[in-house]
């Protein structure tokens, strides 16, 4: 069956593994390469805000949240799941939220951080249109690792994603956030590394919940969420947030 999980081109940084929730098809955000010489993406291009984006240094990000945090390449592959409860409690999807052992990545601080995100009004849940329980059992629909590079590439690299050490995949169920991406999140996003980590679980919330790509309606637009924006931006402004602070959809033409 993971055979099914096509694997897509060698878009840039982007990411993920989009196997949308009961759909039998693989989409894919695009799959970084190794290689990516071709990709004009991988350059740090002002204004290209990515969906994934991966610097072209780590240590170059100068709005990196991880000042002082070790960064490893590399971790034991094991897991430590977020305690339960940390969103509001009751009803809703049910998720997981799990760290890599070892990383200065505190399990219930990332899970808290990702309720937010979920329970945001410009989120997902909309006003309660949608609402999320964190769990930390096997009720989970959705589970949300945050991994080094090497496991990442390791998780993703099962199912023939190529996540090159620097972006995130998302596989069916689950969605696997690389440790740089989290903490450094891109020099080319127009927002602090937290803005970017709610772009991050917006995009790939978004995917699980069945929403495709969009890209930018118009100049000046605010960037849709489910906009790869580490294409560029087409001449929108970057954004993390499906809603505006109205509620109102912030929404670009369907794309593949
Ligand atoms: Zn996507």
């Amino acid at each position: 069956m993971l055979a099914a999980l096509a694997v897509a081109a060698a878009v840039t940084a982007a990411v993920l593994l989009d196997l949308l929730p009961g759909s039998g098809g693989a989409v894919a955000d695009g799959v970084p390469a190794p290689s990516l010489s071709a990709s004009p993406h991988r350059t740090s291009a002002p204004g290209a805000v990515a969906e994934d984006t991966p610097p072209p240094s780590s240590s170059a990000s100068p709005r990196g949240a991880a000042a002082g945090k070790r960064l490893p390449r590399s971790g034991p592959g094991t897991f430590t799941v977020a305690r339960a409860g940390l969103s509001p409690a009751s009803g809703g999807k049910h998720y997981r939220v799990e760290v890599e052992d070892g990383l200065d990545v505190d399990p219930d601080e990332a899970a808290d951080r990702i309720a937010e995100i979920l329970g945001d009004p410009r989120g997902w849940s909309h006003g309660g249109e949608t609402t999320f329980h964190q769990v930390a059992d096997a009720s989970a629909g959705l589970v949300i690792k945050i991994a080094t590079p090497d496991t990442t590439d390791a998780l993703c690299g099962k199912y023939g994603l190529d996540t090159g050490g620097e972006v995130n995949c998302r596989v069916g169920e689950k969605v696997v956030v690389n440790l740089k991406r989290w903490e450094l999140g891109s020099p080319t996003f127009d927002g602090t590394a937290a803005e970017y980590r709610a772009l991050i679980i917006n995009h790939e919330v978004g995917h699980w919940l069945g929403h495709g790509h969009e890209t930018c309606p118009g100049a000046g637009r605010p960037a849709p969420a489910m906009m790869q924006q580490i294409k560029g931006l087409k001449g929108c402004r970057s954004n993390a947030w499906p809603y505006d602070g109205n509620g109102r959809y912030l929404s670009g033409p369907s794309v593949p």
